[in-house]
Parts: structure tokens; C-alpha cells; sequence
């Protein structure tokens, strides 16, 4: 696919987010609970991807895994191109922190700094200059213009998680993980946040991985993958919502897939 626009730094013509094989087991003996059993996934450049399926099935974890805030107990993960295995805690936060970008259902905003200043702090915490115009731009883009120095207790959720955005946004980040980014909100706010998350794939080339309860947020991505028992047990490319709430509906009876 080829992507219009800025493309973020560092970007190459490589897989930003792969797994193979991983497994990750929690506990040993009668408690011990395989929260992943052998996930196999590769996230084009640029794409945007549902993750799906009921409480406990693992997509926590698999975005964990992937994001390198967790170990797998085997398989490998490479993110933005780089193989985590054998990484120090000091080179993931560094990794992270030019790389990747996170946006989660309780926004994670600093309630004692600006908009502005909560958009800035991914560049600040790298120790680059914050970078202006790339700022005000991110911010316009998520249309909180006009509330650039509010706090953000003085901001609707929906707000709130539009900022949560726009740092993702102006981070540039290679790859932006989501995390029921849309769980406390309503629908219409929703809505204007999953279409910042889709522009964010197709027209700054973040790679987006998005786990969801709900069908609706999913039909915004490029591809919905279904996860059971810690298992990929299928996938929808351009998802239609009634597909996916069909498809969840039958999960039960799903066999393993490769994607
Ligand atoms: P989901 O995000 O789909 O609800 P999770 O990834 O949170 O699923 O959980 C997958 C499985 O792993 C569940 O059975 C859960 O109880 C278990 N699990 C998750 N984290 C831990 C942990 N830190 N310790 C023990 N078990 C865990």
C-alpha cells in the first residue's frame, strides 16, 4: 500500500510489528494459565488492525508482548524492525520511546500540564526539541485548536482521548498501540476517534494495533483479527461490523488460523 504524506521517522520498508510463535504462560503447575499458545502475526506498515475477542482470550497480552512491556515465555517479537529478545529494560524504554506511540481506554494524560504541553511530553521525554508546528498540527487535526492551554480536567473524556491522540499524532511514531481506546466513550465521540486513529494509518503511515469489544470500532480497520484462548482463530479484512459481531458470536466453535 502505498502511503500519502509524512511518513514517520525512521521508517523502512520493513515489518513494524511481527510475531512468531509466541507463547506466554502465566504460573506453573495447576494454576498455570497459557494466556498466548503460539501467536504468528505481522502488521504491515501503514495498517490497521483489530484485535477481538472475549475477556481473558489474551489480547491484553498480545499487545503487551508486542509492545515489548512484556516477555514472551517463547517465540519471537520484532517491533519497528528490531528483534526484542535479549533487550535490556534501558534499550525497550529507548525503543518505545522512538517508536511507539500508546493511547489507552483511561487516556493517560498528565492532569497538571496544558494540551500542548501533555502533546509534547513523547519528544521532551526523548530528549528532542518539541517541534512546534508539528505540535499545533497534530493538535488541529484532533480539532482541539481552541483548548491548546485547557488542562485536561477541563476536557470532555472525548477530548481527553483526542489529545491522547494527538500525542500519538505529533510523536510520529512508527508504530501506535491502542488499547479499548474507545471503551469510555460514547459513540459519536467514538467515532470521531477511531477516524483519527484510521487517518493516522493511511495518511502519516502509523502502523495501528487496536484492541476492541466492539464490532463498530473494529469495521474502522483494515483487518480484525479474532483471538481465542490465546489462539488466532480467524480474520476479516475490511471488516464489516455486522461480520464481526457474526463472527464473534460463533468464535467458540473456531479453529486456529495462521495470519
Ligand atoms: P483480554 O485482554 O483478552 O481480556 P488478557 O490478556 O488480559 O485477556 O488475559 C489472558 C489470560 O491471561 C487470562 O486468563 C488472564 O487471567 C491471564 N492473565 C493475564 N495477566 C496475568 C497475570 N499477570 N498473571 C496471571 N494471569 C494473567
Amino acid at each position: 500500500m502505498s502511503v500519502a504524506g509524512q511518513v514517520p521517522h525512521g521508517t523502512s520498508h520493513r515489518t513494524p510489528v511481527a510475531l512468531d510463535a509466541v507463547t506466554k504462560v502465566y504460573g506453573s503447575g495447576e494454576g498455570e494459565v497459557r494466556a498466548l499458545d503460539g501467536i504468528s502475526l505481522q502488521l504491515p506498515a501503514g495498517s490497521f488492525t483489530a484485535m477481538m475477542g472475549p475477556s481473558g482470550s489474551g489480547k491484553s497480552t498480545l499487545m503487551h508482548c508486542a509492545a515489548g512491556l512484556d516477555a514472551p515465555t517463547s517465540g519471537t517479537v520484532t517491533l519497528a524492525g528490531r528483534p526484542l529478545a535479549g533487550m535490556s529494560e534501558d534499550q525497550l524504554t529507548e525503543l518505545r520511546r522512538e517508536h511507539v506511540a500508546f493511547v489507552f481506554q483511561s487516556y493517560n494524560l498528565i492532569p497538571t500540564l496544558t494540551v500542548t504541553q501533555n502533546v509534547a511530553l513523547p519528544m521532551i521525554l526523548a530528549g528532542r526539541a518539541p517541534d512546534r508546528a508539528r505540535l499545533d498540527h497534530a493538535i488541529e487535526r484532533v480539532g482541539l485548536a481552541s483548548r491548546r492551554s485547557h488542562l485536561p480536567g477541563r476536557l470532555s473524556g472525548g477530548q481527553q482521548q483526542r489529545v491522547a491522540i494527538a500525542r500519538a499524532i505529533a510523536s510520529a511514531a512508527e508504530v501506535l498501540f491502542a488499547d479499548e481506546p474507545t471503551g469510555a466513550l460514547d459513540s459519536g465521540t467514538a467515532a470521531l476517534v477511531l477516524d483519527l486513529l484510521r487517518q493516522s494509518a493511511r495518511e502519516s503511515g502509523q502502523t495501528v494495533m487496536m484492541t476492541t469489544h466492539d464490532p463498530v470500532a473494529a469495521s474502522y480497520a483494515d483487518t480484525a483479527i479474532f483471538l481465542v484462548d490465546g489462539r488466532v482463530t480467524d480474520r476479516i479484512d475490511r471488516p464489516a461490523p455486522e461480520a464481526v459481531a457474526r463472527r464473534l458470536a460463533n468464535l467458540s466453535s473456531a479453529r486456529p488460523v495462521r495470519v
